[in-house]
């Protein structure tokens, strides 16, 4: 099934630009009102975009943010639901920060909302959930799920390579998210949705084979990619909860968003950080059997004996222009020591991290890793 397609089911128009116009968006925002909601980066695609809606929509408006690297604060979620005032649908230009605000402002003022994407960045184009900062705190709230997704693959191709390395990144983690949850059911008894195991799975397969053809900045790369990204939002829907996207490697994400946000730092993009915990979970995972044996460790093996080596994430990473290495994101060694001892904690959920930090193991595994990707 193609992505269009399934998009459909799960009530979403993700739209690919074919002969320069989307019909399927211009047919719904025929008696709409619409803000466009850019930044300072990303308003040189906006313009095109606010052309494109003026001539379809009721009315049409645009709100520039006044800053090249916007946040989801709450400032920010209020200048966008406040500059909605006499809209009814806010259709974000950018990528990971405007889709958030944009489906946030949108759920909490109901005006429905859309992404014209321009990096494939993350996979939150998709999900129903967004990630916010409130109060210095990394946050997730429910939110709506765009209405439509608009793909222009002129465009997308185009976006920085450290960007299109960060959706890979986020990508490349499914595949130790999906063996934290496989080896979760094996030790823990947790259920796994195979419904949605196998559709992530198959998108993450499809777009690793793309690879090559994103190194060499091919469209055709970036439509796996892109697939991959979307259908992560929805095997979180099918599974009802994060499972097949999230992961140790996340969790680790997470632990270092929040040392960022303590000291005022900016923080790197999502995929970037999520890539550095991949590497480490990857080699946590292939280094199972110099540690001692336990319960149930046989079947766990042959699960680990799937994923690739640490080293391919690293090569695609770095192709990429995404850094393979903590300190490159200006991390201390304090704080990646306590990221390896504390990350697990941050969701009940039995990860690769988990089992090592439980078994006692992460003393010496922590020295390995630092040793190699500090
Ligand atoms: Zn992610």
């Amino acid at each position: 099934m193609d992505i269009q397609a399934l998009s459909k089911k799960f009530g979403i128009n993700a739209e690919r630009k074919t002969g320069g116009r989307f019909p399927v968006f211009e047919e719904n925002i025929r008696s709409r009102r619409v803000l466009v909601v850019c930044d300072e980066t990303t308003r040189v695609f906006a313009q095109p975009v606010a052309d494109m809606v003026g001539g379809n929509a009721a009315k049409c408006g645009m709100l520039v943010l006044p800053s090249p690297e916007p946040v989801a604060d709450e400032a920010t979620v209020r200048a966008v639901a406040e500059g909605g005032d006499g809209y009814d649908y806010l259709l974000a230009v950018g990528a990971g920060t405007l889709n958030d605000l944009c489906k946030y402002a949108g759920f909490l003022t109901h005006r429905q909302s859309g992404v014209y994407a321009t990096a494939p960045s993350m996979d939150g184009f998709s999900s129903s959930v967004t990630p916010l900062i409130e109060k210095g705190f990394k946050i997730t709230r429910p939110a709506q799920t765009a209405s439509d997704i608009l793909m222009d693959f002129d465009v997308l191709t185009k976006a920085p390579r450290i960007m299109t390395g960060a959706g890979v990144g986020d990508i490349l983690a499914k595949y130790c998210c999906l063996t934290d949850w496989r080896i979760s059911s094996y030790l823990t008894g947790e259920q796994v949705n195979e419904e949605a195991f196998s559709l992530m799975l198959d998108a993450v397969r499809a777009c690793d084979n793309s690879v090559p053809a994103l190194q060499r900045g091919e469209a055709a790369g970036v439509e796996k990619l892109m697939d991959a990204l979307l259908i992560s939002g929805y095997a979180m829907v099918i599974a009802g909860n994060s499972r097949p996207a999230s992961g140790a490697e996340h969790h680790m994400s997470h632990f270092l968003e929040m040392d960022f946000l303590r000291h005022g730092e900016r923080i790197p993009l999502h995929g970037v950080k999520v890539g550095l915990g991949t590497m480490v979970s990857l080699y946590f995972y292939k280094t199972l059997r110099s540690r001692p044996a336990f319960d149930g460790c046989e079947r766990v093996y042959a699960e680990a004996e799937k994923l690739p080596p640490p080293e391919y994430a690293e090569g695609v990473l770095a192709s990429l222009n995404c850094p393979t290495r903590f300190s490159e994101l200006g991390i201390s060694r304090d704080t990646m020591r306590n990221m390896l001892f504390e990350a697990y904690k941050i969701r009940d959920r039995f990860t690769v991290l988990t089992l090592y930090c439980s078994r006692g193991w992460m003393k010496t595994a922590a020295d390995e890793i630092m040793e190699k990707y500090f």
